[in-house]
């Protein structure tokens, strides 16, 4: 009976969830998504960081201020972003898998996959017992044999394929109470089947190995001819394609691997939208999308643009937007260096290095443990994809100006404790635990 009860209003709440994504806009979702609270562990919470969105939040509850907020120590003045840290499906992820941690003191409990892509909060997961089937890469972890319709599997906030979620299904492994997707995720998934239904192809701007890109791109070609592509110069190619000036031959040199099965250019180009992997630079995928548009309007004309592109921009993540919009706001300060705290596979963090290396020495960190002294930081380059020991870390002066923030992934208290580590090296009068804001 309590089975029946709870499959009840999962069907509901599903419902409910899936219409609000489809049907309501940004503008009243997004409040309402807000209000949420979620029970995450006491140890992810930070006693300083949080007083400091709270405080935003409440002199700004509608998010129209990006400027950053001013921490000063005296020997350290901390830039923090606006916006930072957990998003509303990371958050939604941790609650859920603790639950199921909880739930399920004697089943033995797998991921799909890391969960997010933070090395502190995985790490703590699998102290609990938690088990990855995979890694990142899609390598099995753990063969498939070994998991039955006893055991508990957790997707991630990333989604699953549909191949995925089928053979969960042959191995009667219910994964709906423990399904962590993100609904903004989902509202990609939605869109994009919005678009076939309307005999569109679905353009994917995303790391075509992300778990997240792998789901929607294995969502998508349910319903429409899909594919994958990561920049703007895949765009080109694709454009070069639509004027006729490559054939099929070369097209496929680029992304025989990135389409989907029966994909054939001269036919599935004739309609087209653009939806992306939720943690892309937003203005990467927004000037995809103006550069497709540019490029049906030269093929078959202003008049019958409505005809052959879809406007898509409702498919960007909140969290995204706003981390990245505060992100572009930092770059008018003025200020010695940047500090960006977060998992060296998280997309989302790795863009924000990206926008703040422009202007800043920008240093990308998972933890506090990597800066090894005032003088000697490790941290991870972007380009190089390696960790590289960098010395001349924190400048030699009365007041150092640091800017300051961290990935969708990244727990509060990670940031309090890499602040609370600079003060301790430039020998602060007072500690981050004893301010009053
Ligand atoms: S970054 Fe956006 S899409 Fe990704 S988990 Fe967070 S809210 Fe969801």
């Amino acid at each position: 009976m309590n089975d029946l009860l709870s499959l009840t209003l999962q069907i509901v709440y599903n419902s409910i969830k899936n219409y609000a994504l489809n049907f309501l806009s940004e503008d009243i979702l997004l409040p309402l998504l807000r209000m949420k609270k979620f029970d995450i562990p006491a140890h992810y919470r930070s006693p300083i960081i949080s007083k400091v969105k709270a405080k935003r939040k409440l002199e700004d509850p509608m998010k129209k201020d990006f400027s950053p907020t001013i921490l000063d120590f005296g020997s350290v003045e901390f830039i923090i972003s606006r916006h930072f840290g957990f998003c509303y499906g990371v958050e939604n992820a941790i609650e859920k898998s603790y639950k199921a941690i909880n739930e399920n003191p004697d089943k033995t409990i797998y991921l799909l996959s890391q969960m997010i892509h933070n090395p502190e909060v995985n790490r703590d997961l699998q102290e609990q017992g938690v088990q990855f089937i995979q890694d990142t890469q899609g390598n099995q972890l753990i063969e498939w044999d070994r998991i039955n319709s006893e055991d508990i599997v957790i997707i991630p906030a990333f989604g699953a394929t549909v191949e995925t979620k089928q053979l969960l299904e042959e191995k009667n492994i219910t994964f709906d109470q423990y399904n962590t997707t993100c609904p903004f995720v989902e509202k990609v998934w939605n869109r994009s089947a919005k678009l076939g239904k309307d005999d569109h192809t679905v353009i994917i701007h995303g790391k075509k190995n992300h778990e997240e890109t792998k789901a929607t791109f294995s969502h998508s070609k349910e319903t429409s001819p899909s594919i994958v592509i990561k920049d703007l110069k895949e765009a080109q190619i694709i454009a070069d394609f639509i004027h006729g000036t490559i054939d099929a031959s070369a097209f496929f040199e680029v992304f025989q691997e990135n389409c989907s099965v029966g994909f054939d250019p001269e036919i599935h180009f004739n309609k087209v939208g653009v939806v992306n992997q939720t943690t892309m630079l937003a203005s990467e995928t927004q000037e995809i999308a103006d550069f497709m548009k540019q490029t049906m309007t030269k093929k078959y004309g202003q008049n019958n643009i409505k005809l052959h592109f879809a406007d898509t921009r409702d498919t960007l993540c909140y969290a995204t937007n706003d981390n990245q919009s505060a992100t572009l706001e930092l770059l008018n300060v003025e200020a010695d260096l940047a500090v960006v705290i977060g998992g060296y596979n998280s997309s989302n963090t790795t863009h924000l290095v990206e926008l703040l290396e422009d202007k800043f020495k920008t240093f990308f960190i998972k933890t506090k443990d990597e800066i090894m002294s005032a003088d000697e930081v490790h941290a991870f380059d972007i380009h190089k994809k390696q960790v590289k020991r960098h010395m001349g870390f924190l400048p030699k002066k009365d007041k150092i100006k640091l800017i300051i923030t961290s990935g969708a992934s990244c727990p509060d208290a990670t940031v309090d404790a890499v602040i609370q580590r600079i003060l301790d090296l430039t020998n602060a009068p007072i500690s981050i635990y004893n301010i009053d804001l």
